[in-house]
């Protein structure tokens, strides 16, 4: 889960990060209030969960209350990447002296967290490390110790960060990493750290949540932004299906995250492409699979189904009865594979279920499947 600019600032400001003043605006009238109670100076900042809002007109300078409303009516309603402007971040403008870059990421690799800092900052990190690679140092900590004195002057030094800022950095990365720490984010970020005449503020802020720690802070999952998640992967979400969107024209419906990659791998072995990746995890109860069905329905460029269902602790013949139920009233193209414990009863019983319906094909593979669900899209 990845949070908002205005929202990571709020976090990082209770955690003792300096933040420029600001308030979130979602109508003219709050812009014009907050542009006023700050100033008229202010920086107008669409909240919309991309990166590169500066290079794609998503952030504003405005130097009067007036050119504020005139700037934020021009952009309340536009679209970002891909994204609808409809909360700009009020903010202070801050005089920047010097932008700097300070982040925080998972990594796999070295089953750590990497540190990255860099003395110049602004553009995004992979931009620093091309243009600037001398001004760009990491450390990897090890999460069962933290963050080593020693790798702070490592990650100042080798960054060719100036020496008057050591001091504010550190601690700037000392509780970068807390909050890292706390929330079990997967990413903390500060592009631009800014020096201003006042010491350092970050300019920016990012915090990406690991999804399957979410649970542990219920306080953060009320922040969930859904109008920018796919609805379709909203209401999964909520009837605890594992699906994802994809591009293509063939739904995909699996028993296990195992099942369902295999399932869209073979799809595109056939030269077809999956419309989803969908796990409805151990079972197939007739109202799984029925909300499955709808959920993938949703999208219309879906012209077949392939199910792929491998029964091991439930028998096939039990799902056969609830795809039997959940199946009678759906008119696209369906191909259906079961494979298991039970698997010749199962079959039976949807041999029965496909006689005088046109749109229901029982195949004995997965190869045959996917085979079958992709001629069926063309
Ligand atoms: P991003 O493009 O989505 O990463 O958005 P940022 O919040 O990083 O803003 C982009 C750029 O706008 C920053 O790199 C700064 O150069 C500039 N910027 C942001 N806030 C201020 C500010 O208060 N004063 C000034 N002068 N520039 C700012
Ligand atoms: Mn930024």
């Amino acid at each position: 889960m990845r949070l908002h600019e205005y929202q990571a600032k709020q976090i990082f400001s209770k955690y003792g990060i300096r933040i420029a003043r600001g308030e979130l605006a979602t109508s003219i009238e709050e812009v014009e209030r907050i542009a006023k109670e700050l100033g008229g100076r202010v920086m107008l900042k669409s909240q919309v969960l991309v990166g590169g809002r500066g290079k794609a007109g998503g952030i504003k300078k405005a130097y009067s209350v007036e050119e504020a409303v005139e700037k934020a009516k021009e952009m309340f309603g536009t679209v970002i990447k891909g994204h609808v402007v409809e909360k700009i971040y009020v903010e202070e403008m801050v005089e920047i002296e010097r932008e700097m870059y300070a982040g925080l990421t998972v990594d796999r690799t070295s089953k750590g967290i990497a540190a990255i800092l860099s003395s110049v900052g602004g553009m995004d990190i992979e931009e620093i490390a091309a243009k600037h690679p001398e001004k760009i140092a990491k450390v990897t900590i090890n999460p069962k110790w933290g963050l080593w004195d020693y790798q702070l002057r490592e990650l100042l030094i080798n960054s060719e960060m100036p020496k008057e800022y050591w001091r504010d950095v550190s601690s700037i990365l000392k509780t970068l990493y807390g909050i890292m720490v706390h929330y079990e984010a997967e990413l903390a970020e500060i592009n631009p750290l800014v020096a201003t005449p006042d010491g350092l503020i970050a300019a920016d802020a990012r915090l990406n949540i690991d999804d399957s720690a979410l649970f542990r802070h219920r306080d953060l999952e009320a922040l969930r932004d859904f109008t920018e998640a796919d609805q379709t992967e909203k209401v999964a979400m909520e009837k605890g299906l594992n699906y994802v969107k994809l591009d293509g024209n063939i739904g995909v419906l699996a028993n296990g995250a195992g099942m369902a990659m295999a399932t869209m791998d073979l799809i595109y072995l056939e030269g077809g492409k999956p419309a989803n990746f969908l796990d409805i995890g151990g079972g197939a109860s007739s109202e799984v699979v029925r909300e499955s069905m709808n959920l993938i329905l949703t999208d219309k460029n879906v012209k077949t189904v392939f199910i792929n269902i491998f029964g091991g602790i439930t028998r096939c013949d039990d799902v056969a009865r609830g795809l039997v139920e959940a199946l009678s009233d759906i008119s696209v193209p369906v191909v259906i594979r079961l494979a298991g414990t039970n698997e010749e009863e199962g079959r039976k019983i949807m041999r029965e279920f496909a006689k005088g319906r046109k749109n229901i094909y029982i195949v004995e593979t997965m190869e045959e499947g996917a085979k079958k669900a992709v001629e069926l899209a063309r």
